[in-house]
């Protein structure tokens, strides 16, 4: 992620621009009035009862996170390193492995850096892939490049190899749910579920347009020259984004998440609420409802990161960074050591629920009233 003299504030003008591409009556209408691109509009959460909230909750394991997951992206992996490439074997090979039929793809290309022509990849992840919309999880899997120091080299682990491993947790502990996805008559097949994870999203150098989010400029291009449903005339792949969560910099002790966007805003009320009935249910360890995580003081100012080449494009984005940004950002303690796993497993739970509520995966006994 960019900070420090990289955090850029895109201002109000543009937050504008989003509020008055807003639906005039986005609520009461059925999904058949409209045309699917706008149906995300007016999409509503199948929200879990408490039982549900529980079965989550034990459903999914931060040891196993830890284990399998997490522990192998821990190692450097700027972009075209080898550790670039084990880091994109193991994402590729945990999600094989799963019931759920995920279709990879690997998109890669050349770009001129400060070094100059380098090779990136971005994974992309489909549930689906002929649905209509989808829902995207994202996160950078590339680790930013610096000179070894005394030994030791930069893993990134907040940045981002927490955001993957969380990913593939979450397609680990929902697999049943994802599997039954295209099983169920009436459970929205045309709503399914993409994981992205983007190559170059780190600076060689100093963060500019040129260099910096290699690989989202790119695979924001792609999508939306790519006809979507296959064979659409009118409508790319973009269109099929219903809304595209970007985690970044999560990881480390007592972060505060803030809203950016006003579009999204009653998703992140969502993720709020989630939060808030986790807690008083006693799912999350150690978590003090007087400083949640997702805090709605305002909205914070935008920062520049993997979501601007698609909010720049109109998809609507809830960008799940810590702000501020961890202590050991961009330094050689951005480690395993300083990773703080209580907080990496309740926000898993969060996360986990909010997803299932969006795609609707809840059994009718699960739901709330
Ligand atoms: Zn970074």
């Amino acid at each position: 992620m960019a900070g420090g003299g990289d955090r850029c504030v895109v201002g109000t003008l543009h937050l504008l621009l989003l509020v008055a591409a807003l639906p005039r009556a986005a609520w009461g209408v059925s999904p058949g009035a409209v045309a699917w691109t706008q149906e995300k509009n007016y999409h509503r959460p199948a929200t879990l009862n408490s039982s549900s909230l529980r079965r989550v909750a034990e459903g999914t394991n931060i040891s196993e996170m830890w284990q399998n997951d997490l522990r192998p992206l821990l190692i450097e992996r700027y972009p075209g390193s080898r550790g670039s490439y084990a880091a994109r074997q193991h994402i590729m090979q945990r999600i094989q492995r799963l019931q759920a039929d995920w279709v990879l793809e690997v998109d890669t290309f050349l770009s001129w850096t400060p070094y100059g022509y380098r090779s990136f990849s971005n994974i992309i992840s489909t549930l689906n892939p002929t649905a209509k919309r989808h829902l995207v999880l994202a996160c950078h899997y590339d680790s930013k490049y610096f000179p070894e120091w005394n030994n030791r080299v930069f893993v990134g682990a907040t940045d981002s190899a927490v955001p993957c491993a969380m990913m593939l947790e979450l397609a680990r502990a929902l697999d049943k749910q994802l599997l039954s996805l295209k099983r169920i008559p009436n459970s929205q097949p045309d709503l399914s579920l993409q994981l992205i994870f983007f190559d170059g999203e780190e600076a060689f150098l100093h963060w500019s347009p040129q260099d910096s989010l290699y690989g989202s400029q790119h695979l924001a291009r792609k999508m939306a020259s790519t006809p979507h449903p296959p064979g659409a005339t009118d409508t790319n792949q973009l269109h099929g984004m219903d809304l595209l969560v970007l985690l970044d910099l999560i990881g480390a002790p007592n972060p505060t998440f803030p809203n950016f966007f006003p579009n999204t805003a009653r998703w992140f009320d969502r993720l709020r609420a989630i939060e808030h009935e986790l807690h008083e249910l006693g799912l999350l360890k150690d978590h003090s409802y007087e400083r949640p995580y997702f805090h709605s003081n305002g909205y914070g100012n935008v920062i520049q990161d993997d979501h601007i080449p698609f909010l720049n494009k109109g998809v609507p984005v809830l960008h799940l960074i810590s702000s501020p940004f961890p202590e050991v950002w961009h330094t050689m303690d951005d480690n395993e050591e300083n990773l703080d796993e209580t907080t990496i497993d309740n926000l898993n739970k969060i996360i986990q629920v909010f997803v299932l509520e969006y795609l609707h995966l809840v059994p009718a006994r699960w739901r709330r009233g």
